[in-house]
């Protein structure tokens, strides 16, 4: 039997009815309160994370932000969170600026992402100040100039650039190589272009640049050759234009360790590899040592999720496989079907049982492809037992969807023996909330009637 204990992550433990608990609270409880499928949320764990980024900058003595990417998991209590911790936030489109914002985000501590921001998003973002607009292309750097005009305002840019470094990762997921929709290319010269077209627009203050290599890296080498790459280019743009950069974003993409397959490093070895990198490379140019952003999304919410099935069918097939269905899948975690991501799970109302037998998690939804974990062992599962699958923190709650009609599950915090609901579980009326009937259509029912 592989250890599973190694998948506990933060305050997840086995109690003494030998139930998973996480937070102080027994997941067999949690179940039974809240319905399943639930994700449970380690609030401990988040707020370790965050602190872990903020402590190694501070080691560093340079001047930084860590920003928290909200895609990876947006939602008005996690924005608090990532507000009480002191980190800034990276959002991408106008809905996940709409929840930082009623979640009380300090704006000037929001960062907007993208490479198609709608006029209307940047609309929105520059009537609530936010700190800083990443740039992605020359579409948008003319587009934001016009409009900050319009307002008579002058705001805070970056620009991102593609450096060239690709990070070793699964190919969908990767950003950094010059062919891609992200950015201006730094070896075609756009890059360079980007910067002297910006410094002449009246209503842009550019910060610095900003890059992001992929995710789910578990090196410190892409991100050395990026803070490179990224220090080549200042000081070429120093040279050529007399310009400054102030702040150099370097990304997020830290990895987390799903399975035993995944080898990411402590928090603090990458946080110290890129400043030391940084501070290196300036310091022997004798530049002035720019402000350090990460935006760290998987790496601060990804081990502190959590998510409760409840065990339905089952089918063996002998001497082919036998499949364990559970009462979510793809709609709740899409990752493996878009992936191949790989989980480790456990029954969590046995959690102390030794495994018996190899079988394959199957999603209830109408694709063959709703497959959540290949070749799980676990004790022999029966209708009625709860499986926790671990590390669903990041980008599950956010890629979930209504597929085959069904709900979206309730999220709750966890901690020290509490459990609060940060995310109610959609109702079937919230289903068709949106859905209208055309009256032409109740008309022809009405005479067809
Ligand atoms: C997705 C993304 C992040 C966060 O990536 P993680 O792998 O979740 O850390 C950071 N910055 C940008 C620009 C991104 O697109």
């Amino acid at each position: 039997m592989r250890g599973k204990w190694m998948y506990f992550h933060g305050t997840s433990k086995i109690n003494d009815k030998g139930h998973l608990e996480i937070g102080g609270c027994d997941t067999t409880d949690l179940a039974r309160e809240y319905g399943t499928p639930l994700y449970v949320v380690d609030e401990a764990l988040v707020r370790q994370r965050a602190r872990e980024y903020v402590e190694a900058f501070r080691a560093s003595g340079l001047k930084f932000q860590v920003a928290y990417a909200s895609k990876a998991f947006s939602v008005l209590a996690m924005c608090v969170i990532a507000e009480q911790e002191g980190l800034s936030l990276d959002v991408v489109s106008d809905g996940e600026l709409y929840t930082a914002l009623q979640a009380g985000f300090p704006a000037g501590r929001i960062h907007f992402h993208g490479n198609n921001k709608t006029p209307e998003e940047i609309n929105m973002a520059l009537d609530a100040e936010i700190g800083c607009f990443v740039v992605d292309n020359f579409t948008e750097l003319r587009l934001l100039n016009a409009l900050a005009g319009d307002k008579g305002k002058k705001v805070n840019i970056l620009l991102r650039i593609t450096p060239g470094v690709e990070a070793h990762t699964h190919d969908y997921i990767s950003t950094g190589q010059e062919d891609s929709k992200f950015g201006f290319d730094l070896q075609g010269g756009a890059a360079f272009q980007a910067v002297e077209e910006a410094t002449g627009l009246k209503h842009l203050h550019l910060l610095g640049v900003h890059s992001h290599i992929g995710s789910q890296i578990f090196e410190v080498e892409g991100f050395r050759m990026a803070a490179d790459k990224v220090c080549g280019f200042a000081l070429d743009v120093r040279a050529k234009l007399n310009y400054t950069f102030q702040v150099i974003n370097l990304g997020g993409g830290f990895g987390i360790r799903y399975t035993n397959d995944d080898t990411p490093l402590q928090v603090a070895e990458y946080i110290k590899a890129i400043t030391d990198s940084v501070r290196t490379n300036f310091t022997k140019a004798d530049y002035p040592l720019p402000e350090i952003w990460v935006e760290p999304g998987r790496s601060i919410v990804g081990d502190a999720g959590t998510t409760l099935y409840t065990v339905g069918t089952s089918k063996d097939i002998p001497g082919v496989r036998k499949y364990v269905s559970v009462d979510g899948g793809m709609t709740d975690n899409p990752r493996p079907a878009l992936y191949q991501s790989q989980y480790e799970a456990v029954l969590a109302n046995r959690a102390g049982e030794p495994a018996a037998e190899t079988v394959s998690i199957a999603g209830k939804c109408c694709e063959s492809g709703d497959m959540l974990i290949w070749d799980l062992e676990l004790p022999q599962a029966k209708s009625g037992d709860l499986l926790a699958v671990f590390c669903t923190g990041a980008y599950n709650y956010a890629m979930a969807s209504n597929y085959n009609r069904i709900r979206r599950p309730a999220v709750v915090f966890v901690r020290d023996g509490a459990a609060d609901v940060a995310v109610k579980r959609e109702t079937l009326s919230d289903i068709i909330a949106g859905d209208v009937i055309p009256e032409r259509l109740r008309k022809s029912a009405l005479t067809n009637g």
